[in-house]
């Protein structure tokens, strides 16, 4: 029998650990940042469905090669921060934006994303990202505070029909210490039962996954752990 290539085995292992468990997720984002499209060719032809990319320019270059079965899905996530010079195009190639982290970026994208659906009809999911550790990093987020005072005054969520509003995202800290990606992960929870009890949690990487489930994960997003280093 031929061995399944290394990545296939990598994201069996961790479906068949999610499935043991019995956690319930609505989905595994593979991302494939600095890996090329055969990688991604390897995971859809073995039946996975959902892929994340940081970069616009590296995505809009790499999704088109994958061949993709016809009525089947191919789902494309943006994670991390949004560049503002690319967020008006996003929408474009996109289906999910994991990192909408200011006000300015959000208004960028309800604009692109209304003129893009009245030539594709094509809706965009995005989760809004809190900076819980704040790190004063690059990796974008919201503050909890300034969340807080934008959903009052209802600057947040932004709605409209071509932009649907779907839970939350955060990050553990950069020096991946456990215990505050534990904790983070907490408190995006209760803030998700707050403002949103049906949203999704978009939390957990290579370093942390594990406990992402443990506190409540319903999308994982996870590189490395699956296509190597990068
Ligand atoms: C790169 C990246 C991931 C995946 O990171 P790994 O540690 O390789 O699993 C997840 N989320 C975001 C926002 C990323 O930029």
């Amino acid at each position: 029998m031929k061995e399944l290539p290394q990545p296939v085995q990598n994201l069996k292992q961790i479906l068949n650990f999610i499935e043991k468990k019995n956690y319930k997720i609505s989905k595994l984002v593979v991302i494939t940042k600095n890996h090329t499209y055969e990688k991604i060719q390897l995971l859809y032809d073995y039946g996975h469905r959902d892929f994340g990319e940081n970069k616009y320019q590296e995505a809009r270059d790499k999704f088109p090669l994958v061949k993709i079965k016809p009525d089947e899905p191919f789902i494309t996530h943006h994670v991390g921060p949004l560049q503002s010079g690319n967020a008006r195009n996003i929408p474009q190639i996109f289906d999910w934006i994991h990192g909408a982290g200011s006000v300015n970026a959000l208004q960028i994208l309800e604009k692109a994303s209304l003129k893009n659906y009245k030539k594709s009809s094509k809706r965009i999911h995005y989760l809004i990202q809190l900076n819980l550790t704040r790190e004063p990093s690059k990796l974008g987020g919201f503050f909890l505070e300034d969340f807080e005072s934008l959903f009052e005054r209802k600057i947040l969520p932004t709605e409209n029909e071509a932009m649907i509003f779907k839970g939350f995202m955060t990050m553990g800290p950069s020096d991946g210490n456990l215990e505050i990606s534990r904790k983070v992960f907490k408190e995006l929870r209760k803030i998700r039962d707050q403002y949103k009890k049906d949203g999704e949690l978009s939390m957990g990487m290579s370093g942390d996954w594990q406990i992402a489930l443990e506190e409540g994960a319903t999308i994982l997003r996870i590189g490395t752990a699956i296509l190597g280093n990068r």
